[in-house]
């Protein structure tokens, strides 16, 4: 992927206003430095180009406290050709058809409902409502995953959301009893166009359901490596409800997940709508944000100072085991690999290769580090003393395929939220 700049970037400090109120941003909530798209996979024959780095500067708006980042690439060239197909994870796969079988019964879904999904990605959701005879439709602006989707007999818009293409579905006819959007709303560059046509495309009793990264999570287990270029913002409940709220949308409900490190799934309605009353878990996570000071900037200010002191005992780590004359080599490439190795300084003088499942990106270079990206053979092969875990998420099931290591004496390492030999 190639992805142009779309705003020149002399900037020393943010002349962002805030994406949902804006309000002038001047409070840091975390600077990790300059970073390359996390996703821009360097080739043999890119190696002796020069690659773009951008600002990986967050900063937390004073008056809504919403997290966020700048957009320095455009959603266009991220995601009209979309490396990630959705189906291609078996847990997110059976996490989709839980959901399913849970909101079909909870709302009470037949075949005279209607359902879309906003980023639809390859139809990894919706086939689970085509084949319960639930009509429904996607709007994936990816063309290539939005295809994939069709081949699987899943309708499919190939379109960005917004006030725009809800009006436009509207004035088909259709309107939703439920809309569902996961893991989408953090790459939105206008939120509140976004929002908007939640609003126009919803009937007037129907449900929203929405997940993403819970910030409070993000913060407490030290995720700042989820920070990308990609994610534009980073909701908390009490931000979310603000933002729903000032396009007449009222958040009734929410669920704890523990997809992506810790996730929301929050259920929105007209807030006209008084037929379904605030549930009692919503309201105590409002209490437990209020209570840890998500309403405070000091909160904020606070989690800087953490992720800096995580920098640093990992390279002392690092230091420790190649003065001892360690190897060590890493396993995955993640997005979140590359914001951790980038921010650190970590390159082929610390972590001599990393290994992936992935054949796309096997015979690549991480971006910005150049660390090389084998098949896990590899590990086997040349036996390190230490296999640093990228994915931390799926820690288990990896120390789980690759227990071999043991027999030469190798160990794990998990850099987040703290460095962890096991
Ligand atoms: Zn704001």
């Amino acid at each position: 992927m190639n992805l142009p700049l779309i705003r020149p970037s002399q900037r020393a400090v943010s002349v962002m206003n805030c994406r949902f109120c804006h309000t002038p941003l001047t409070h840091t909530f975390v600077d990790l430095g300059m970073s390359p798209l996390c996703e821009s996979y360097i080739s043999q024959e890119q190696l002796n180009q020069m690659e773009p780095f951008y600002p990986l500067h967050v900063f937390v708006c004073e008056n809504c406290f919403l997290v966020q980042l700048d957009e320095f690439v455009s959603p266009e060239e991220i995601f009209s050709e979309y490396a990630y197909f959705s189906s291609y994870a078996d847990t997110w796969l059976q996490h989709a058809k839980t959901y399913t079988e849970q909101i079909v019964e909870r709302l009470d879904l037949h075949q005279n409902s209607f359902v879309v999904e906003v980023a639809s990605n390859d139809g990894y959701l919706l086939q689970y409502f085509v084949e319960k005879g639930i009509p429904c439709l996607g709007v994936e602006p990816a063309a290539n995953v939005a295809q994939a989707a069709i081949e699987k007999g899943v309708p499919t818009r190939i379109e960005f959301f917004g006030v725009a293409s809800a009006r436009q579905m509207a004035a088909e006819g259709l309107r939703a009893d439920l809309i569902v959007g996961n893991n989408v709303l953090a790459q939105v560059p206008d939120l509140n166009d976004f929002i908007g046509g939640l609003k126009i495309l919803l009937k007037p009793d129907g449900v929203t359901t929405i997940e993403f990264p819970h910030l409070m999570c993000l913060v407490a287990e030290n995720q700042f490596d989820t920070i990308y270029h990609e994610h534009f913002s980073y909701f908390s409940w009490i931000t979310a409800e603000k933002i729903f709220a000032a396009h007449g949308l009222t958040l009734f409900d929410v669920e704890e997940l523990s997809t992506h490190g810790g996730s929301l799934r929050i259920y929105g309605r007209h807030t006209e709508d008084d037929s379904k009353p605030i549930s009692k878990r919503a309201i105590k996570l409002r209490q437990r944000e209020l209570a840890a000071g998500l309403n405070d900037t000091t909160y904020y200010s606070a989690f800087a100072e953490q992720v800096k002191e995580t920098k640093r005992k990992l390279l002392e780590f690092l230091i420790d085991a190649r003065r001892e004359g360690k190897t060590i080599a890493g396993y995955g490439a993640p997005g979140k690999g590359n914001t951790l190795l980038n921010y650190c300084g970590i390159r082929t003088d610390f972590i001599e290769y990393t290994v992936d499942r992935n054949p796309y990106k096997q015979g690549k270079f991480l971006p910005g580090t150049r660390i090389p990206i084998y098949h896990p053979d590899k590990i086997r092969e040349t036996r390190p003393d230490y296999v640093v875990i990228l994915p931390w998420n799926f820690k288990d099931e990896i120390m789980r395929q690759n227990a071999f290591i043991r027999e030469w004496g190798g160990r794990f390492v998990v850099p987040i939220p703290e460095v962890q030999v096991l």
